[in-house]
C-alpha cells in the first residue's frame, strides 16, 4: 500500500503542529510509521489521503460503536446544527441525554456534561476532595484517566508508549497527593489506605482497564474496592470513559454489579462529537457549584450538537439485542485472531470483554501494568503495520484496546482473521 501522500501531509504538518499529531498516540511513533491522515469513513471502514481503505478496530478510540456516520446520528447532528451550534444557555436536550445516562448507568442520580473525558475525571477528582476534604486521591498504574495534573502519574497507554510515566511541568507537589496502586490488587490498596489513614478522597479506576490493552478486572477486585471505599469514607469512582455504554448498556457496573459512588464517562456518549460527563450519588453532586460550593464550569458544555449525537447514538444502543450481537461479533474476531495466533505457533496472551479487546504479544497472563509492560512491542509492531498492510487499522501502540462496531460484518471479521493468520506466520 501506498502512504505517499499521508507521508507529505505529515512532513507538512510538523511544521505547524506539535509532533504533526493533536494528540500524542496517533503519530504512530511507537511503531516506526507516519500517521494516516484520514479523509472519511463509513460503517466500518475507514480511508486515507492515498485513496486506500481499512477495516477500523480503533473507532475514533472507543466512540464510534455504531460504526461511522450512523444515519440516524448524521441526521440528529445536521438538525442540531440548523438550528445553532452553541448558545451557552440551558436547552431540553441536555434535559433529555442527562435522563438518558441516569437511566442507563446504576451510579448516577445526578450528571453534569462536559467536553471531554480529561475534564470529567478532573472534575469528578475536585469534587470528590470538596466532598470528604481530603486531598490525596488513589490511582492504578497503568490505568489512564486524561490528561489533569494529579492524573499524569503511571498513566499507561500515550504515556507508557512513550516511556514517560510521569510528564515534565506537573509540580512534585501535584504528584505527591497521588498514590498509585497495582491493579487488581487489593493488598496494593490496603497498603496505601493503612499508611494514609483519613486522608485519601478517592479511589479512581478503570472498572475494566483500556489504556494497557484491555486488561479485565479480576474477580473480587472491584467488590474489595467497594467493600474498602465504604468502610473508609473513600469516594469510589469508575472511570467508564472508555467501557461506559462499551461493555454493556450501563456500562462495567451493570455487568459486574458493583456500584461506584461516582462514574465519568465520555467517548461514546457523544456519539463522535467532544462530549464527557460526570455523575453520582446526589449528595455528593449537590456539591457542585452552583448549588454548592466546588466549582466548574465549560463555555460549550452541554453544547446541542454533541447532545443530539449522544441522544441519537444511546437510543440506537438500548434497542434490544444491541449488545448480544455486538458481542457475537466481537468474541468471533478476539477469538478468531487468538486461534490464529495458535496455529502460527505464535504465543499472545488474548483479552477481551466485551466489544474490547487485546492480543498482548507475551506468553504470560497480563493482569496489571508490569504484566503487560512484559510484552515484546518490537513483535507487535511489525504485526501492527503487516495487518496496515492487508487493510486492517488498529492502534499503532500494544498498550491500547481494539473496538469492535456494530458496523463490522462477518466479511469483514472472516478478513481480519485471515490477515491476522498471515501476520502471526510471517513473524514466527
Ligand atoms: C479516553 C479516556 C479518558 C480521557 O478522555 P478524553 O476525552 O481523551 O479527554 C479518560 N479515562 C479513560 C478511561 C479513557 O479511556
Amino acid at each position: 500500500m501506498n502512504h505517499h501522500r499521508s507521508s507529505v501531509l505529515f512532513q507538512q504538518a510538523k511544521a505547524s503542529i506539535p509532533g504533526g499529531v493533536n494528540s500524542p498516540v496517533r503519530a504512530f511513533k511507537s511503531v516506526g510509521a507516519d500517521p494516516l491522515f484520514i479523509t472519511r469513513a463509513a460503517g466500518c471502514t475507514i480511508s486515507d489521503e492515498d485513496g486506500n481503505s481499512y477495516t477500523d478496530y480503533v473507532g475514533s478510540w472507543g466512540p464510534m460503536i455504531l460504526g461511522h456516520c450512523h444515519p440516524q446520528v448524521v441526521d440528529a447532528v445536521k438538525s442540531a446544527l440548523e438550528k445553532g451550534a452553541s448558545f451557552g444557555a440551558p436547552t431540553k436536550l441536555e434535559i433529555t441525554l442527562a435522563e438518558m445516562v441516569i437511566d442507563a448507568v446504576p451510579s448516577i442520580e445526578m450528571v453534569r456534561m462536559v467536553s471531554s473525558g480529561t475534564e470529567a475525571t478532573m472534575s469528578a477528582i475536585r469534587l470528590a476532595r470538596g466532598f470528604t476534604g481530603r486531598d490525596k486521591i488513589l490511582k492504578f498504574s497503568g490505568c489512564y484517566h486524561g490528561h489533569a495534573d494529579s492524573l499524569l502519574v503511571k498513566a499507561g497507554s500515550g504515556a507508557a508508549t512513550f516511556g514517560v510515566p510521569d510528564s515534565p511541568g506537573v509540580p512534585a507537589d501535584f504528584a505527591k497527593h497521588t498514590l498509585t496502586g497495582e491493579y487488581n490488587s487489593l493488598a496494593s490498596v490496603k497498603t496505601l489506605v493503612a499508611e494514609n489513614p483519613g486522608q485519601i478522597a478517592c479511589i479512581i479506576v478503570e472498572p475494566v482497564a483500556g489504556n494497557m490493552g484491555t486488561v479485565p478486572p479480576r474477580e473480587g477486585f472491584l467488590e474489595g474496592l467497594r467493600e474498602i471505599c465504604t468502610n473508609e469514607g473513600i469516594v469510589l469512582i469508575f472511570d467508564e470513559v472508555m467501557s461506559g455504554f462499551r461493555v454493556a448498556y450501563g456500562g462495567a457496573q451493570e455487568l459486574y454489579g458493583i456500584t461506584p459512588d461516582m462514574t465519568t464517562l465520555g467517548k461514546i456518549i457523544g456519539g463522535g462529537l467532544p462530549v464527557g460527563a460526570f455523575g453520582g450519588k446526589r449528595e455528593i453532586m449537590e456539591k457542585l457549584s452552583p448549588n454548592g460550593g466546588v466549582y466548574q464550569a465549560g463555555t460549550l458544555s452541554g453544547n446541542p450538537l454533541a447532545m443530539s449525537a449522544g441522544i441519537a447514538t444511546l437510543s440506537l444502543l438500548k434497542q434490544p439485542g444491541f449488545y448480544s450481537a455486538l458481542e457475537e461479533k466481537s468474541r468471533a474476531v478476539a477469538d478468531g485472531i487468538s486461534a490464529a495466533a495458535k496455529q502460527a505457533g505464535y504465543p499472545i496472551y488474548s483479552t477481551r470483554v466485551g466489544s474490547m479487546f487485546c492480543a498482548f504479544f507475551t506468553p504470560g497472563e497480563v493482569y496489571d501494568w508490569s504484566t503487560a509492560a512484559a510484552c515484546d512491542t518490537k513483535a507487535f509492531s511489525r504485526y501492527f503495520l503487516g495487518m496496515l498492510e492487508e487493510g486492517i487499522y488498529l492502534a499503532p501502540s500494544q498498550f491500547e484496546t481494539a473496538f469492535v462496531s456494530a458496523a463490522h460484518t462477518d466479511a469483514d471479521i472472516e478478513r481480519t482473521i485471515a490477515a491476522a493468520a498471515k501476520c502471526f506466520k510471517a513473524l514466527r
